[in-house]
């Protein structure tokens, strides 16, 4: 049993969002929590405020009115007047403290970064588990990568477990085997990112190379853990019958593993482009990699010839 009094000495895990009523992201419907810090740095993200384990400022440039306020009182200096005009350093390192948050009357900042408990996580988890009983839903961890604060994951996870709430997991599987190994001891399913099965390629659109992500997979799926593949389909990228028929070969002996759990087509979406702005940064992907309806389709037939149950992912 988990109470307030063990609360005071918890640990604490650093999030930048709780989304409820998912339906995409695990059965049924879900809460999401997402942690903040992610090893890779894949081109096409679309929470690159939670790329960083640190807290970061989005500014919507377009509804500031330049009044001066968020200046008086950052401490660190991050907002200054200039000629009148509010400028942002993004060279000094915010401390989070969310003055310039609330004293934005124009709502024209908003800080990515909260540390929560485990109590303080489970009590939001816990508003909504009647959805999960009716739909056979609980609680997915997303990221970023929720293997870069895997003790406080495990430990959330495990109070979860206990209060007999299914939980998930997001990974893109760079992690030590160790931890995922004792996070997976409180993970009911894992949605496993496989994003190109070349390692150089894969280097080359992430920073990382793939080999500790398929060792981590396979270590999962051979013992008995229940894993659903997701895979980021862009033109261009990673989508052609090569690129796939490489994956479905490196998956092939586990197809008819009970806890292999099939594979998710998640295609590409820009959803994340204003976040980009509002962080100050460029858009990492020229052109427009989305694929089409008939293009997905060609996909999940190739896919479907080696007998893989597959299904494209819709937002
Ligand atoms: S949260 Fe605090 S430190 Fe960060 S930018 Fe705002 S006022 Fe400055
Ligand atoms: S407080 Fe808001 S409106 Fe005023 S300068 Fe800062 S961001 Fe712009």
């Amino acid at each position: 049993m988990y109470n307030t009094d063990t609360a005071i000495n918890e640990k604490k895990g650093f999030i930048f969002n709780i989304q409820k009523y998912n339906v995409y992201d695990g059965p049924g419907i879900r809460t999401l929590v997402f942690f903040k810090g992610c090893p890779l740095r894949c081109e096409w993200c679309s929470n690159p405020e939670g790329m960083e384990s640190k807290y970061k400022v989005m500014f919507k440039e377009n509804s500031c009115l330049n009044c001066g306020a968020c200046a008086a009182v950052c401490p660190v200096g991050i907002h200054s007047m200039l000629g009148g005009t509010h400028i942002i350093n993004r060279d000094i390192d915010c401390v989070g403290c969310r003055r310039c948050e609330e004293a934005c009357t124009e709502k024209a900042i908003a800080i990515t970064g909260e540390y929560k408990t485990a109590s303080e996580l489970l009590e939001i988890i816990e508003e909504d588990r009647m959805f999960y009983e009716t739909s056979g839903g609980g609680v997915t961890l997303g990221g970023g990568e929720v293997l870069m604060q895997a003790d406080f994951a495990t430990e959330l996870l495990k109070v979860c477990k206990q209060r007999g709430i299914n939980t998930a997991i997001e990974t893109c599987g760079y992690a030590n085997k160790e931890s995922i190994l004792k996070i997976a001891e409180y993970t009911d399913l894992f949605l496993f990112d496989l994003k190109h099965i070349d390692s150089n390629r894969h280097h080359k659109l992430t920073g990382v190379y793939n080999e500790l992500i398929h060792e981590n997979l396979i270590e999962l799926l051979s013992r008995g853990h229940d894993v659903k593949i997701r895979m980021p389909m862009l033109k261009g990228i990673n989508s052609s019958q090569a690129e796939i028929e490489g994956i479905i070969k490196f998956l092939m002996p586990f197809r008819d593993y009970k806890n292999f759990k099939g594979i998710d087509l998640l295609p590409y979406h820009k959803l994340g482009v204003n976040k980009y702005n509002q962080l100050g940064k460029d858009y990492p992907i020229e052109g427009d990699p989305s694929l089409s309806n008939e293009e997905l389709d060609q996909i999940e037939s190739w896919i479907k010839k080696y007998d893989f149950p597959v299904k494209v992912i819709k937002h």
